[in-house]
């Protein structure tokens, strides 16, 4: 039953959920990798039209996979791809790897470009993942005793059967959806939940509307541990370090994707980093220009194979993240490697004079100094051939000082840290719009290269 508590779920005291394989040496799981790499290219060769014939094209066979290295030699999928072979062959595309009869649940893409595509999962693949947000959830700290609030939508998006984890693990689970937040507010509120999953804007939003209706959130609310996906903030530490302030609880960030499942990577307790699910996922971290791998702590595009989701193997599947990653011991006891954060997607990236930028980057110093109320903008535009960013940036509600000297500041941090100049215009506090999902701050004027 994917909803019941797991037969073996440690005591709460219990720092791991399944000791052995999360403390394992580098080299076992290099080990345990590579088996289930083997077997899962094969049952992707032996079961999926489209594999066979991309593998054989490519000239490589899944027996020639000696190394975890191997991966490299096979061919890269992208979400065109998933998008094509769902159209040549509806619904769910040649990549599948099963009959239609063994899969129990798809979710979607929420495909802002294009027609979303959908994603299979046979019962145990569903089973395996659920038993995976367990783990994760309980390296985060959630326990039994907790009360979780599930505050992600439900209709066909991935993060939807993320609280059968928290279920699974034994906390009381309140599947309460995307609901307006004064309502969210009152269901916190009545069931004093101690934890809760939103993204990092919304986070922030409740929180401000909480204060605004005159709601004393530490005394009167009971959230300890707040979970976060979907946006980079949370893993600003600028954002995260905010939001914290304004709960009084700790933020985890996590990260899914539709196309692999909902959450496959996760902050501990020591919040440095998400540790990755590694018998779940293998992850290639990859310079977007050359395709090869980038060195620890460097910036690449995060390429991710699975190893054990039957129903739709996803081999070498380019996720448009731009990520860096450490191997390095984590200070929680956990082997597993862990992903710095995503800085933001390559079609996120703005190319201004030639400098790579983030947004990322800016949100940092617009959060870190609390003369700024952490809302921002940025308008990228070319005049006479030349980029021209400006950046908005409220003024916090409490700074009594002149503009002038605000906007020279944020500027001249933005310069050091991105290396790159900027109009900066100071706004009144509360002028920009606040994000109640994903918040849209970037707005590129620039049409084509010479326009
Ligand atoms: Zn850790």
């Amino acid at each position: 039953m994917p909803s019941a508590q797991h037969p073996s779920a440690p005591p709460s005291d219990q720092k791991f959920w399944d000791e052995a394989l999360e403390t394992q040496s580098r080299a076992e799981w290099n080990a345990l990798k590579l088996r289930l790499l083997q077997q899962h290219l094969a049952h992707a060769y032996q079961h999926s039209a489209y594999y066979q014939s991309s593998f054989d094209a490519a000239g490589v066979h899944p027996d020639q996979v000696r190394c975890l290295d191997d991966i490299r030699r096979f061919p890269f999928i992208d979400k065109q791809v998933l998008r094509e072979r769902q159209l040549a062959v509806p619904p769910f595309g040649d990549l599948l790897a099963v009959p239609e009869r063994d899969i129990v649940y798809i979710s979607a893409s929420s495909g802002s470009t294009g027609v979303p595509t959908a994603s299979p999962f046979t019962a145990q693949d569903f089973d395996q993942w659920i038993d995976y947000e367990a783990r994760q959830f309980w390296s985060s700290g959630l326990r039994p005793e907790d009360r979780y609030c599930h505050s992600l939508n439900f209709s066909l998006f991935v993060g939807g059967p993320c609280v059968l984890g928290a279920q699974r693990l034994g906390a009381l689970s309140i599947h309460a959806g995307t609901v307006p937040s004064e309502r969210l507010l009152a269901i916190i509120r009545q069931f004093q939940a101690t934890a809760i999953w939103t993204t990092p804007s919304y986070a922030w939003y409740l929180g401000e509307t909480a204060v605004k209706e005159g709601i004393d959130i530490r005394r009167e609310l009971n959230i300890k541990r707040i979970f976060v996906a979907g946006e980079p903030g949370g893993s600003i530490p600028e954002t995260r370090q905010r939001i914290e302030a304004l709960w009084g609880a700790s933020i985890y960030d996590y990260y899914g994707l539709s196309d692999i499942f909902g959450s496959c990577a996760g902050m501990c307790e020591e919040k440095h980093g998400l540790h990755w699910a590694e018998d779940h996922i293998l992850v290639e971290v990859l310079d977007p220009e050359s395709g090869a791998p980038v060195a620890e702590g460097e910036r690449g595009e995060l390429v991710l194979t699975t190893l054990k989701k039957v129903a739709r193997p996803m081999i070498r599947f380019r996720t448009g993240d731009i990520v860096s990653f450490t191997s390095d011991p984590c200070a929680c006891g956990r082997t597993s490697q862990r992903m710095l954060g995503v800085h933001g997607r390559l079609d996120d990236m703005l190319i201004i004079k030639g400098v790579n930028v983030f947004p990322s980057d800016i949100e940092a110093i617009a959060r870190r100094d609390h003369d700024f109320s952490g809302e921002y903008k940025l308008i990228v535009e070319r005049d006479h051939h030349l980029d021209v960013l400006t950046v908005e940036v409220e003024r916090a509600a409490a700074y009594a000082g002149a503009d002038a000297e605000l906007a020279a500041r944020f500027a001249r941090q933005l310069q050091s840290v991105t290396g790159v100049s900027a109009k900066v215009l100071i706004l009144p506090a509360e002028t920009l719009p606040r994000a109640t999902h994903k918040a849209k701050r970037v707005e590129d004027r620039r049409t084509g290269v010479w326009g």
